[in-house]
């Protein structure tokens, strides 16, 4: 496809107009990646040294590039117009600036279309760079593979005001300007964050001189083998990690399992959110998870009342919990809540067995 063709049909898109399907036939292989932060986090510096850096590896990169500022100032139309000449020559990247944004959930809209476009236009990359932390960029994340949230040092109590949105959508947190003082108290504070929180999986954390491109080869290696691993099926593992067995009393049930079957008992405990003793008993790489509720209004204990006892749930471990989820979200399933923390450390959700041909599954992510 021509930059020209392609063009033509990105104001297509960004008019709301459907792409006649041949141009989206193709899957493509790309990686959306979206990028945010706060104005002045050397954003825009961040993704044209991430495009140097893919160029160099002799990939694609294209780049949507929103700033709702623009609508008034015209900075980013200026800025995109420098970034622009310089890439001009180059039909290994392709830029396309949003100058203005539209009603809630149009920018997401455009964003989507934009980069399904690209995507089957073969780009290896597809950045969707926005400006902080509002519902269009958390919108903007959710149709992303990849989310990166650019900060700085020096950010003091701003760090504390984007937390809540910050937490949600990152994937990567890139601390640029990483060569001014404070960069370890970010380190710190995004630490401290994280280990707060119970987010889905545990974001990377990268230190980049974005106008030396320092960190940046490092950053473009995860993102590689983020794009390996969701592209590549053979590189994932799924695996049967448990199968949860719903019983009235352990005490009653465990015997069968420890001493007929010969089972052991790697753990007995409570857990105490759940309202529910568990006994897990390793079964080759697999576990056996028998369920006792604790209180009649436990989810088993319904469970129990409505069906018996017997098998409660199967609980699979995927490769990519987060990409997983944005897959069945997309594809209309029905969660059962958002991600939570287990014990261990992992990190699991519920799917709805109306969704999943009438079994209760649980999806785990070491
Ligand atoms: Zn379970």
């Amino acid at each position: 496809m021509s930059p020209r063709e392609l063009a033509r049909l990105a104001t297509l898109a960004e008019n709301g107009i459907p792409l006649p399907d041949k141009h989206l036939a193709s899957q493509g292989e790309g990686l959306i990646i979206g990028a945010t932060g706060p104005p002045g986090a050397g954003k825009s510096s961040l993704v044209d040294a991430l495009t140097a850096e893919v160029r160099r590896r002799g990939k694609t990169v294209a780049i949507i590039a929103v700033d709702p500022s623009s609508r008034t100032t015209g900075g980013a139309i200026l800025g995109d117009r420098v970034r622009m000449q310089r890439h001009h020559a180059d039909p290994g990247v392709f830029i396309r600036s949003m100058a203005t944004r539209g009603a809630t959930g149009g920018l997401a809209r455009t964003s989507a279309a934009l980069s399904q476009l690209f995507r089957a236009a073969g780009f290896d990359f597809i950045i969707v760079e926005t400006v902080g932390v509002g519902q269009d960029e958390i919108d903007v994340a959710a149709l992303a593979d990849v989310t990166i949230v650019v900060l700085v040092p020096g950010m003091g109590d701003d760090i504390q005001a984007i937390k809540a949105g910050v937490m949600e959508i990152a994937d990567i947190f890139v601390i640029n300007k990483a060569d001014h003082p404070g960069a370890a108290q970010v380190q710190h504070e995004i630490q401290a964050m994280l280990s707060l929180g119970h987010g889905t999986t545990i974001p990377a954390i990268f230190q980049t001189v974005a106008t030396e491109g320092s960190g940046v080869p490092e950053l473009v290696n995860d993102l590689e083998t983020r794009q390996r691993k969701l592209r590549d099926p053979k590189s994932q593992t799924w695996e049967i990690d448990h199968l949860g067995i719903a019983v009235r009393s352990l005490d009653e049930a465990l015997p069968f399992y420890a001493n007929d079957l010969g089972l052991s008992v790697l753990s007995r405990e409570t857990v105490e959110h759940e309202k529910v003793n568990v006994v897990m008993l390793p079964a080759g790489a697999s576990r056996i998870e028998l369920l006792e509720p604790l209180d009649s209004d436990s989810t088993i204990a319904k469970f129990l009342e409505k069906r018996g006892p017997g098998i409660h749930h199967i609980a699979m471990r995927v490769p990519d919990l987060n990409a997983t989820i944005r897959r069945l979200e997309g594809a209309g399933a029905r969660l059962l809540g958002s991600p939570r923390c287990g014990a261990g450390g992992h990190v699991y959700v519920f799917v709805h067995p109306s969704s999943a041909g009438g079994v209760l599954w649980e999806l785990i992510q070491q």
